[in-house]
């Protein structure tokens, strides 16, 4: 890759040099419980909801997500409550039914190097929120985003969520150096989620600090009313009060 392919990667974001700072539970599953953290989020000017309509489970038997249902249920409350919505698309066949509903169209771990989906929303109008694969080295994270930009799309936000290494005492291992390596070689806004990276709520905190000291342009932040009810990610998610207590001890300037 070149560093001129590279620096074609440049965002126009309409939210501008602010911090993207993103929370909501791991799957959408009901609307109380959406109703509960978009309250939270309009209060502490966090601007994007998260939930997963489409979920990519390690198991087949696994809570898969609500579907449609999900996506009209996460788009509905966003939009009362003033905030963008983001949500994973899971195949090329799905981008279109999710960019119907949802503001930022999630690419996750699991499909950072599906080519025919990163292509097809690459041809979508709507930012793309690109997850680093759990295996991915940053060159071909890059290149996973050119394969977006290249179809006309530049609104890439990149997140850097934890690799797989030797050590398992964590989900992952979250790789900070990946933020000023990402930052030196595109123009595109890089934000952590310290969630997945971990796998441990009380991990979250700390992991989310450090991102934003080594220049993160934002976070995104797994939250749920009652985490030991969580159809999914329950031990790494926030309760209420734990993440006002981070939004609260955060420090979200520029
Ligand atoms: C998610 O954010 O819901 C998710 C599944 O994360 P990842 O793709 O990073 O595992
Ligand atoms: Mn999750």
């Amino acid at each position: 890759m070149t560093s001129l392919q590279v620096s074609r990667l440049i965002p126009s974001f309409a939210w501008g040099n602010e911090k993207i700072l993103i929370a909501g539970p791991c799957a959408i599953e009901s609307e109380d419980s959406l109703e509960k953290v978009a309250t939270l989020l309009q209060k502490l000017h966090w601007k994007f909801l998260r939930g997963g309509a489409f979920k990519p489970r390690t198991s087949p038997y696994s809570f898969q997500g609500l579907g449609e249902e999900g996506l009209k249920l996460l788009n509905q409350v966003a939009r009362k409550h003033s905030l963008y919505s983001v949500s994973e698309v899971l195949s090329p066949e799905e981008v279109s039914l999710v960019a119907e509903y949802i503001d930022i169209l999630q690419i996750g771990s699991r499909n950072a190097q599906n080519f025919s989906l990163l292509k097809k929303v690459g041809k979508c109008q709507k930012p793309v929120l690109l997850k680093r694969g759990m295996m991915m080295r940053l060159e071909e994270f890059l290149l996973a985003a050119e394969y977006i930009a290249e179809k006309g799309n530049p609104n890439i936000i990149l997140c850097e969520r934890g690799i797989r290494t030797f050590e398992t005492a964590t989900r992952n291992t979250l790789d900070l150096s990946a933020i000023p390596y990402l930052k030196e070689h595109t123009s595109l806004p890089v934000i952590v989620d310290p969630s997945h990276a971990t796998g441990k709520a009380s991990y979250v905190p700390p992991l989310a600090k450090a991102a934003l000291s080594c220049g993160a342009d934002g976070l995104m932040i797994e939250v749920h009313p009652c985490p030991q009810n969580a159809l999914s990610d329950g031990e790494q998610s926030l309760d209420l009060e734990q993440f006002k207590n981070l939004a609260e001890n955060i420090n979200t300037a520029q």
